[in-house]
């Protein structure tokens, strides 16, 4: 990965020595036009997008997709075919436009925001590196860099301009002066759909936050190198903000909430398996985020909890079960975290009988009783050392964290 890096600093202090050099804003009608340079551009993120589609990084899910191009229709209805949104399959906070009007924002961003002005604000944001040609003048700001991507681009086409677009310029990542000419077209037209704006600050604010709760987890979750580029935004938003006075407008918060329900649960499970406890546990520990993802973020919360292991977390993945328990007694997943924490915790007669009662289930899966047999048998020869364990000596698939 050491040559990307590289490459990412070079093409960052190109970007920032290239300020002076005037550009006109991209309208619809010139995209036809282009000068050979920036029509090559094009091509080449054409093929990117292409790369990403036959490598199935897209989520293919026909209202989802509807509903994020509709929103883009929405802020700019003059580049309608021209600003194409796709959900990359990812779970990290982000967000990021090819200078073709191809703009992607990742699952994980996606699934964390709360409504429609917030998703708004990240796509107008995007849309706004397109209008005002960023990718396009950060090819222009050295000779060399055609070359150096080209050349990456022939080893893995993914690290070559896409990475570029992915790493170097996705949401927190053009130059500062690029990045606030973005905020301010997206506050434009935010502004003139009619979306509450303070929501506009309040998607990065949101973000830092997790970013800084994450920090210490071991990698550093990606948004945390990010954090000054949030907080940059959140301030940049919060300026426009009080010049316009801005109070009151549109969440389009159900419209949003239904869009993205599916991706929310998916999500879910898939940092819970990702073993991404710590931002599972940042995102879902507040009653509000859980509110929005039903019962099963209890569970992975509690799930969380329990296999995270840090001071205090038994506890709070007990309360966590319990509280689905409370609204699904026959909730297996909950029973199984449950006898497998009382197991852990040597209180054996609560494991047992969580066991018992699984077994008691219909319909059982195969899976679910050979689970509750095997950590039947380890209870049992916990109780009674002396006595040979007659089954199990394969610990349950939990326990191995
Ligand atoms: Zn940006």
């Amino acid at each position: 990965m050491k040559p990307q890096l590289c490459l990412v600093s070079t093409l960052l202090a190109w970007a920032l020595s290239s300020q002076a050099h005037a550009y006109e804003l991209l309208t619809p009608e010139m995209v036809t036009k282009l000068v050979p340079a920036e029509s090559n551009l094009w091509f080449e993120a054409e093929r990117a997008e292409n790369v990403l589609k036959e490598q199935g990084r897209t989520i293919e899910n026909a209202p989802l997709q509807a509903y994020v191009q509709q929103v883009m229709d929405g802020l700019y209805p003059e580049w309608k075919g021209i600003l194409r949104v796709q959900v990359i399959d990812d779970p990290v906070y982000n967000a990021f436009a090819m200078p073709n009007g191809a703009v992607y924002i990742h699952s994980g961003l996606l699934a964390r925001l709360e409504n429609e002005a917030q998703l708004a604000t990240v796509l107008s944001h995007e849309a706004g590196h397109v209008i005002y040609r960023h990718g396009y003048r950060l090819r222009n700001s050295a000779d060399g860099l055609a070359v150096v991507t080209g050349l990456v681009t022939v080893i893995n086409p993914l690290v070559g301009l896409l990475g570029v677009f992915t790493q170097t310029a996705g949401l927190y990542g053009f130059s500062r002066d690029n990045e606030r000419e973005a905020d301010r077209v997206a506050f434009q037209r935010l502004s003139q759909n009619g979306y509450d704006l303070r929501e506009a600050t309040r998607t990065f604010q949101m973000l830092a936050e997790e970013a800084l709760a994450v920090k210490d987890t071991n990698p550093p979750p990606y948004v945390f190198a990010t954090h000054p580029k949030l907080e940059e935004r959140e301030d940049s938003f919060k300026a426009l903000l009080v010049a316009k006075n801005a109070q009151g407008g549109e969440l389009g918060k159900e419209r949003f909430e239904q869009a993205t329900r599916v991706l929310r649960q998916t999500q879910l499970k898939n940092d819970f398996q990702a073993a991404r406890y710590t931002q599972l546990i940042t995102a879902m520990s507040k009653v509000e985020n859980r509110s929005r993802y039903g019962i099963e973020a209890d569970f992975y919360l509690a799930e969380a909890y329990r296999l995270r292991k840090q001071s205090g977390d038994s506890g709070l993945a007990r309360s966590s079960y319990s509280e689905v328990l409370k609204q699904q007694p026959q909730h297996i997943g909950a029973m199984r975290g449950l006898a497998n924490l009382s197991y852990r915790e040597g209180k054996l007669d609560e494991a047992s009988s969580l066991l018992e009662s699984i077994l008691q289930t219909t319909p059982l899966s195969e899976a679910d009783a050979g689970f509750a047999r095997q950590l039947l048998n380890k209870v049992n020869t916990k109780r009674n050392p002396d006595a040979v364990a007659t089954v199990a000596s394969a610990t349950p698939q939990e326990e191995k964290k």
